[in-house]
């Protein structure tokens, strides 16, 4: 499934202000942006961020790329990592692509300044009833969805035993890893399981998430597993989960290209 935001329902601009950000790992931020009006949306869902095209102070290249779209606004989705009870936020995990334009246009970004986006978009939502144990794949800042589905989770008292395998290279990419222990530690119900695949000094579990999945979760019959990030990845992931006996009808993705 690849998401092609523009032929989804229309969905309305809003003007956002930057209230925080954070750096994450060496190459991903989080952007706290604050909405003057109420702004609904399903943990799971994106917005579209909405970049002037001008980008005072880009190298050449940049500019001269952005300068190419139609409109003078360049538009690149971004997975909300916020939940939806948290009133007129909207937080966003974005890694630092080199000499990509929205990058640029983020890593100019400082608190105060506006930001426009439309939204909310996307059907990549938690599947109704949750009668069943979620289990959350995640690669790199794939895991922004599932930050909010955790945490929607948490906040409507869901007492299923749900999972989070979150995997990067280096154990210094981890992201919101704090964040994750401490909720993993205090509600039972939360297993985290970090996998970096080119470790240096990581004692925790190694190589893919797919590796980590076949290794924790032996009966999927109670399960509905979620997977997000890069296309290559989710299509990896998938294939492996596939060829290990894992019903098509219990994965759900959202892959970017
Ligand atoms: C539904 C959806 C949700 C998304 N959510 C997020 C999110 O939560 N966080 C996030 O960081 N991104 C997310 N993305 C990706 C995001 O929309 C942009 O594609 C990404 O940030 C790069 O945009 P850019 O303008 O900086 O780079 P561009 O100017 O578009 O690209 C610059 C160059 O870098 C290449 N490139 C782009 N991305 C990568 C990469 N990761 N690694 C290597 N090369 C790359 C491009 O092919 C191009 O050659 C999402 C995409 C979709 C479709």
């Amino acid at each position: 499934m690849i998401i092609l935001f523009h032929t989804i329902m229309p969905a309305t601009t809003y003007h956002t202000t930057v209230e925080r950000i954070d750096v994450l790992s060496y190459n991903v931020r989080s952007f706290r942006l604050k909405l003057a009006q109420p702004f609904e949306f399903q943990a799971g869902q994106f917005v579209i961020i909405n970049i002037p095209a001008d980008l005072p102070g880009a190298p050449p290249d940049v500019r001269a790329r952005a300068a190419q779209s139609g409109g003078g606004v360049v538009k690149r989705a971004y997975s909300i990592a916020s939940p939806p009870h948290e009133a007129n936020i909207v937080e966003l995990c974005i890694q630092h692509v080199e000499h990509g334009i929205a990058s640029t246009f983020f890593w100019q970004l400082k608190e105060g300044m506006p930001v426009s986006l439309s939204g909310p978009h996307g059907r990549f939502t938690l599947k109704e009833p949750l009668t069943y144990e979620p289990v959350f794949l995640a690669t790199g800042t794939g895991v922004a969805p599932f930050r909010s589905m955790i945490k929607h989770l948490m906040h409507i008292s869901f007492t299923n035993q749900m999972w989070l395998l979150f995997g990067c290279r280096y154990e210094h990419g981890l992201l919101y890893e704090g964040e994750f222990r401490a909720i993993a530690s205090l509600r039972r119900n939360l297993r985290y399981i970090p996998t970096v695949s080119r470790p240096k000094e990581w004692l925790g579990e190694t190589g893919h998430i797919q590796q980590t999945f076949l290794k924790h979760i032996t009966d999927v019959s109670n399960k509905e597993i979620y997977l997000c990030g890069w296309s290559e990845v989710v299509k990896s992931v998938m294939t492996d989960l596939t060829a290990a006996g894992i019903p098509s009808a219990r994965l759900h993705y959202e892959e970017w290209a």
